[in-house]
């Protein structure tokens, strides 16, 4: 049985005054019937994972150098995501592959360095608007997967989050036949690679403007086993029903 998960987002938005949305969030589900995760920008892991310290909520970064230490200015560490107090690691979102031209070989360079410091790593992949118009979704998506995901990941340190590209911030949405048709495909894709049981383990996460309403129809759909929110998880009053609507599912 995979454990639900509902993964945010909070790309770089928050200073100090946005943790009040963490106390808000943890009084709201002492007790969470599924996984709950927040990858609150980098400068707030220590000070939301000791807010958190009490609570089954998790903290997670947005992102990890490959490296475990060295001159590159600027980034940050697996091992310190770790120290700082992350459980998690966000990798190969969208906007870094797409702001930073991160390739899949440096998403699974990095995924295997969250991996090495005891992170669970959170890997996007997803189609671009083009990729959908012209059929090439499953295609892209399954380049992705095998380019981005190390040989040695497993369940216990692995999760895949689809998200088209189109859809993130925007508002649109597949329909759910759309994104059954992605789960089932890279279901399928990571039980032929990982053999039937460690690729079933796998927890698959759909992202891209999950909102509370529409959050319960997205869950029902077939291997889709929580999401990934950016917008809808900086507020709990928006995060909080959609964990709801994942712990109903
Ligand atoms: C995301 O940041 O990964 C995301 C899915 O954003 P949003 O929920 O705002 O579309």
């Amino acid at each position: 049985m995979r454990r639900k998960l509902a993964a945010g987002n909070w790309k770089m938005n928050g200073t100090g005054a946005q943790l009040a949305e963490l106390d808000r969030l943890a009084a709201a589900h002492p007790e969470p019937g599924v996984d709950v995760l927040i990858c609150p920008p980098a400068t707030l892991i220590h000070r939301a994972a000791s807010a958190l310290a009490q609570s089954p909520v998790s903290v997670g970064g947005q992102d990890c150098h490959a490296a475990m230490s060295g001159a590159h200015t600027g980034d940050v560490a697996a091992q310190m995501l770790a120290e700082a107090g992350a459980t998690a690691a966000i990798l190969g979102h969208s906007e870094r592959r797409a702001d930073h031209g991160e390739t899949d070989a440096q998403v699974r360079d990095k995924t295997a360095a969250a991996i090495a410091a005891g992170l669970v790593a959170v890997v996007c992949l997803g189609e671009s608007l083009d990729d959908r118009e012209a059929g090439r979704t499953l295609d892209v998506v399954g380049a992705q997967l095998d380019g981005s995901v190390p040989d040695d990941a497993s369940a216990d340190r692995l999760v895949i989050a689809y998200e088209p590209i189109w859809a993130i911030g925007t508002g649109k949405v597949p329909t759910l036949e759309q994104i059954g048709e992605v789960h089932d495909f890279l279901r399928d894709r990571l039980s032929a690679r990982f053999g039937r049981e460690p690729g079933t383990a796998i927890r698959l996460l759909y992202g891209g403007s999950v909102k509370p309403g529409n959050a319960a129809e997205i869950f029902a759909v077939n291997n889709v086993d929580g999401a990934l929110v950016g917008g809808a998880s900086l507020k709990a009053e928006d995060f909080s029903p959609i964990i709801a609507a994942l712990e109903a599912a």
